[in-house]
């Protein structure tokens, strides 16, 4: 890759099929990899991520939204794709492009066989979420009689699968709490196929799942945080490539004398004769305000140095005394090193968070 001469976000495909078979490698031949792509792909670009997966021969997506999955539809994306939150109002677009519900609470459930009738649609394909201890969206184990009762003599739905999503997969400290999520699940997708009389498709684990409890592989994965190089544990960060790079320049070159204060409400006071260089990009291209004042560094030349004073709108300043650099010199932001894993976690958060924030405005380059 050429030097970068502008704020880009590189996304390496080698490294997404490299983890792509790493996660593969960890399940059975015969188990479906349902790759989630919500939040443009986790913050890179979900159509270039979505186009290389079906080369890959993924056999699922998943996005949040409905719009989101539209937008797969619209640049010719053909597999399989589960919506994880759907909201009423845009059911019918839904439906208009073969996009698959989760439905997880009775009032979805009614709204979407509503839908259904509506759209003269018969056999429709739909996944019904459970809630085994998140508390986030899902129906209750003893919402089943109701499910049950609903789609009693009716044909508009045919259910595809059964999941859950679990709480705490990537914390050994909370083993026994997902020991019994997966066990609710199991007992609630036994009832299930018990009463509807055919055999539905089970999922459970996402990432941090699919490393620590593939036992609970059942039959299909979800992985999202992997895919993109990022597997919430040390020992396995290793085995991953991160996909996306942030890489910018020096727009400027300061000298500052002691006791002078650089950035926005003074946020960084000079302890001595310091360089500093402006870079061009900031909170607005999803740097947040949380990465400034000495909490995250940057790589320039080899040399970690950090964020001083406020992050602005466009614009960061980082302490580059005694690193050896000039204005128009490259500088990576996140990728291999830091890690979006690194730098998010010197300013306390994770790296979900932190590529899923880089704004639109930051241009996304492809590299293979
Ligand atoms: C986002 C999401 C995933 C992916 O989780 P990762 O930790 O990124 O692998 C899987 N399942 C559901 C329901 C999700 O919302």
């Amino acid at each position: 890759m050429p030097k970068t001469s502008e704020t880009v976000l590189e996304l390496d495909l080698n490294a997404l099929e490299h983890n792509y078979h790493y996660l593969r490698s960890k399940l059975n031949e015969d188990t479906k990899f349902l790759a989630v792509v919500k939040a443009y792909a986790y913050g890179s670009d979900a159509v270039e991520i979505a186009q290389k997966l079906e080369t890959l021969g993924i056999d699922y997506f998943a996005v949040a939204y409905v719009n989101e999955g539209v937008a797969l539809r619209n640049a010719g994306i053909k597999t399989s794709i589960l919506v994880l939150h759907p909201q009423p109002i845009n059911f019918d677009a839904l439906i208009r492009n073969s996009l698959e519900p989760s439905l997880y609470s009775p009032k979805i459930l009614h709204e979407f066989l509503e839908a259904l009738k509506r759209n003269n649609q018969k056999d429709y394909p739909v996944h019904i979420k459970f809630n085994t201890g998140l508390n986030r969206l899902g129906f209750w184990e003893n919402d089943i009689d109701y499910i049950i009762k609903q789609l009693k003599g009716r044909d508009e739905i045919n259910i595809t699968s059964i999941f859950s999503h679990l709480a705490a997969s990537e914390d050994f400290n909370e083993k026994p709490f997902t020991a019994r999520q997966i066990e609710s699940f199991m007992s609630i997708a036994k009832e299930m196929d018990a009463n509807l009389g055919y055999q539905t498709q089970k999922h459970l684990l996402n990432t941090s799942g699919i490393l620590n409890y593939p036992e609970a592989q059942l039959d299909m994965v979800r992985s999202g945080i992997g895919l993109y190089g990022f597997g919430n544990d040390m020992d396995i960060d290793p085995e991953l490539k991160p996909v996306a790079s942030l890489k910018t320049i020096i727009s400027q070159i300061h000298k500052i004398e002691p006791h002078e204060t650089v950035g926005y409400n003074r946020g960084f006071t000079s302890d001595g004769y310091r360089f500093t260089a402006t870079l061009p990009l900031g909170h607005a291209d999803g740097i947040g305000r949380q990465y400034g004042n000495g909490k995250a560094f940057v790589n320039v030349k080899g040399k970690m140095a950090p964020i001083i004073g406020n992050v602005c709108m466009d614009m960061i300043m980082i302490d580059v005394t005694g690193i050896d650099c000039k204005e128009g010199d490259e500088v990576v932001v996140f990728g291999n090193n830091p890690t979006a894993e690194t730098f998010a976690a010197n300013a306390n958060t994770i790296s979900y968070e932190l590529i899923t924030a880089i704004s639109q405005r930051v241009k996304r380059l492809i590299k293979e």
